[in-house]
């Protein structure tokens, strides 16, 4: 597989301070793009849009140098845009979040129009259920926009994105949170608020954090991931608590729920492996830029973990309607 090199690229208007425009080489080859080894694949390319070599792109977006080629860079607004129409290697990332978005969007549609109505839903189930969707789709979006603009020709740009794109986790954590702790506490209203602040406030730190230029310097790395696993993981918290006072693993409740949660911590878990560890790349470097590097299954698996959870509160809703409370201040 040839990695690097590549002819026939399309007319360059990009601004470009480090490499010089090569010049067009036919006609023919102008609705062509040779992309690595995967040559001759017919993509239409706006014109303007070139792809880089790590080696060729600012310091800013090198991330992954076993990401090696189809980088795009230096980019105007107005072609970052364009390029959601190109194959580069962040095609999948923005592409995998954009149905995403279209995916949660229209699961919240069917939902209001026909399962929320059959369960006897409340106003207050719509809020919650909305809540918990509106900040999926949030997160799909903020990540669209970063794998999107992350590629502009001003670092400062490229970098508020990129502080959103982290921002937009917390805000999907929190739509996991938020119909999570108050379903499983539906019948113990002191518990159910204590949570809520408490995630609120933990979120809203995080999140203002996040928004943060310094947040995302290298020497924070650690600091981000760990912050990012307790985040997460404090939800184990309030599951051991409702696990004890809703009369443990006896209990049909717990036996029924207990497995969505820890099935999500484990997509989560799994998730974050491929973030961190940039496998499967790493054992084939340059191999997997278009297509099949871990970015790309974080992303997979951030949608398939949210869909999984959106389902578990939708039963968890459902299974509060059919079993209404027994004592409103003692059962959990
Ligand atoms: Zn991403």
């Amino acid at each position: 597989m040839t990695l690097g090199g590549r002819s026939g690229q399309t007319k360059t208007d990009s601004y470009s301070p480090t490499m010089p425009q090569k010049p067009q080489k036919s006609a023919q080859t102008s609705h062509y793009i040779e992309l690595g080894g995967y040559q001759y694949w017919p993509v239409l390319v706006p014109r303007g849009i070139r792809l880089y070599t790590y080696e060729q792109i600012p310091i800013y977006l090198r991330e992954n140098p076993y990401i090696t080629d189809g980088y795009r860079a230096y980019l105007p607004s107005r072609l970052c845009i364009k390029s959601l129409f190109i194959l580069s290697n962040e095609t999948v990332n923005i592409w995998s979040h954009v149905l995403g978005f279209l995916l949660f969007f229209f699961v919240g549609v069917y939902n209001m129009a026909s399962v929320l109505p059959a369960i006897g839903a409340s106003k207050e189930d719509y809020v919650i259920y909305s809540i918990g969707l509106f900040c999926f789709q949030l997160c799909m979006l903020c990540s669209v926009g970063y794998h999107l603009f992350c590629c502009h020709r001003s670092e400062k740009t490229s970098r508020r994105w990129m502080a959103l794109d982290y921002a937009g986790v917390s805000i999907g954590i929190l739509g996991c949170y938020v119909p999570g702790v108050f379903y499983t506490f539906y019948c113990n209203n002191y518990w159910r608020q204590v949570y809520l602040v408490t995630v609120l406030a933990m979120i809203l730190a995080v999140f203002f954090a996040q928004i943060h230029p310094h947040y995302l310097s290298k020497q924070w790395k650690q600091l981000r991931l760990l912050i990012f696993c307790l985040v997460a993981g404090y939800g184990l918290i309030p599951t051991v608590h409702w696990i004890c006072i809703t009369g443990g693993f006896s209990s049909e409740l717990v036996q029924a729920f207990v497995p969505r949660v820890l099935g999500m911590y484990f997509i989560a878990s799994l998730a974050l492996i491929f973030y961190v560890s940039k496998v499967p790349e790493r054992y084939f470097p340059g191999q997997l830029n278009y297509l099949g590097s871990s970015h790309q299954v974080w992303h997979l698996l951030l949608v398939l973990m949210f869909y999984w959870w959106h389902q578990s509160s939708c039963f968890i809703m459902s299974y509060r309607h059919s079993q209404p409370c027994l004592d409103t201040s003692q059962h959990a």
